[in-house]
């Protein structure tokens, strides 16, 4: 008899949240994980550490430029040893409460690197001692994701540095050049911009924040370039020499041209994440990998072969926290005999800058490529009160809706808090609410999430405050 009903490679949001599930069903559940915490790339070196970072460095910034101007004031001292501590408190913090879910819910762990030893066999290979095999029915892979490197870019993690490497800078560089206009290189990009680093973002096509709506996007820029950033779009960087004091970073135009030399103290490769499969002997036993590395999976999260499943960032989709929490959730469950779905129209986005950026349903750009007749509503933060008094008047809320049904297809917004605002319209969205209901429900006064009342009012033209 198999000792585990289920088996889950992996102890990142996908990994966790599906063993959790899994056990709250009432399946044996164990977890495989090679790293010496639990967590995954979101809670040691993702998310709960860039949070972190990017909390504190928005404090000191404020402590600099804004606390004078309402009446208080500071002469605040940068201690980076202790920023970095407090980052990795917080990450302590969350790892341990993924051991202690682990241990409430009765989930066995493994500790060793975990691979497919047989359609109902896992092997765990320790980094030191001998590997043992664990017979199980099912295997949920949840190995989630790596950096991609540049050829002929070395990443040292001191001064070439990928968002790893990011999250420990010992001091401040005077100058950064980041590779790559996407949200982690932008978010960390921004902490070290604050608390001194003269940031450039040299990014290949002609945007930052690619996949987000263009307006976004362009007005994303002009904020980041109000506050510092330098941006070289078109542009490609294609070597870093590391023999002198100062890096030399080569750069040239995206389509051939002459290539300047910037210099630079740390270089931060940002270029985006790949699926991870290494190590989990997926060709032996027959799983499937589509033209992107990624595993393939169908609706129901089954792989190639029976008893097999995938989740997160190691299958298409994409690459969130949150979005492998669903899958996991939805596995699980599914496992179970249960009918586990997610829904991936409504996956909200969020860039943890300052304001920040966040979304869910389908750009502007996406409606007029498929020649889907929509309304727009948008409503700017300089018209809403509480943005006002905070001054905290940068960015708009855009709301998308069909032209004939009113239902709502996309929420756009950038500015402060947009971030928790989007749970409110994807929460819409899930119940399939026409930008008439968002407008109809009573938001509180004095609140930002008034401008997300005011762009659904005014995809009919009536909004109030403007
Ligand atoms: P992972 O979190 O990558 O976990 C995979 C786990 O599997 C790891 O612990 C790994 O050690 C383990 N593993 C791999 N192979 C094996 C094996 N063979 N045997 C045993 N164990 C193995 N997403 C958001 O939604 N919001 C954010 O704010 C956000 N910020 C980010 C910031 C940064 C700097 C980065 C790098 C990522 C960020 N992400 C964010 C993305 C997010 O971290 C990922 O989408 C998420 O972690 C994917 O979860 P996962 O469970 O699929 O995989």
């Amino acid at each position: 008899m198999a000792a585990y009903d289920v088996t889950v490679i992996g102890s990142g949001p996908g990994g966790y949240v599906a063993a959790i599930r899994a056990a709250q069903l009432g399946l044996k559940t164990a977890v495989v994980e090679k790293w010496p915490t639990f967590g995954g790339t979101c809670l040691n070196i993702g998310c709960i550490p860039s949070k972190a970072l990017l909390h504190a460095s928005e404090m000191y910034e404020e402590a600099n430029h804004g606390f004078a101007e309402m009446g208080i004031g500071v002469d605040p001292k940068l201690d980076v040893p202790k920023m970095l501590a407090f980052k990795d408190e917080g990450v302590a913090g969350n790892v341990k409460g993924v051991d202690f879910l682990f241990k409430k819910n009765k989930i066995d762990t493994y500790r060793g690197t975990g691979s497919l030893a047989g359609p109902n066999k896992v092997r765990v290979t320790p980094d030191d001692g001998e590997p043992q095999e664990i017979e199980t029915k099912n295997v949920i892979i949840a190995t989630g994701s790596d950096i991609v490197r540049l050829p002929n870019i070395e990443i040292d993690e001191e001064r070439v540095v990928s968002s790893t490497g990011a999250l420990d800078l010992k001091e401040v560089p005077r100058r950064m050049v980041l590779v790559g206009g996407g949200v982690i290189g932008l978010e960390l990009g921004s902490v070290w911009r604050r608390l001194g680093s003269e940031v450039t973002v040299v990014e290949f096509l002609d945007r930052i924040i690619p996949t987000e709506d263009g307006e976004i996007s362009k007005q994303f820029q002009r904020i980041l370039g109000k506050q510092g950033m330098t941006f070289k779009l078109r542009s490609k960087v294609t070597g870093v020499d590391t023999s002198g004091n100062a890096l030399k970073v080569t750069v040239e135009p995206a389509d051939g041209g002459e290539a300047e030399v910037l210099e630079a103290d740390v270089v931060l490769v940002a270029i985006g994440r790949r699926p991870y499969t290494e190590g989990l002997g997926l060709d032996e036993v027959g799983v499937d990998l589509d033209d992107k590395g990624r595993i393939k999976t169908d609706d129901h999260f089954r792989t190639s072969v029976a008893g097999v499943y995938a989740i997160g960032d190691v299958i298409a989709g994409p690459m969130l926290a949150h979005k492998a929490e669903d899958e996991g959730v939805a596995c699980a469950e599914i496992i179970a005999g249960e009918a586990g779905h997610v829904n991936y129209g409504a996956i909200p986005n969020v860039v943890y800058t300052y304001p920040e950026v966040a979304s869910v349903g389908r750009t502007e750009e996406a409606l007029k490529a498929d020649g889907v007749d929509y309304k727009v509503g948008k409503f700017p933060f300089t018209a809403n009160g509480r943005a006002k008094v905070n001054r905290t008047t940068d960015g708009f809320v855009k709301v998308l809706a069909d032209a004939t049904t009113d239902r709502v297809l996309g929420v756009h917004m950038i500015g402060p808090d947009a971030g928790t605002m989007i749970a409110e319209v994807t929460l819409g969205m899930e119940f399939g609410a026409a930008a008439e209901d968002i407008a109809r429900t009573c938001h509180a006064h004095p609140t930002l999430s008034e401008g997300v009342k005011e762009a659904a009012l005014a995809v009919a033209g009536r909004a109030i405050h403007m």
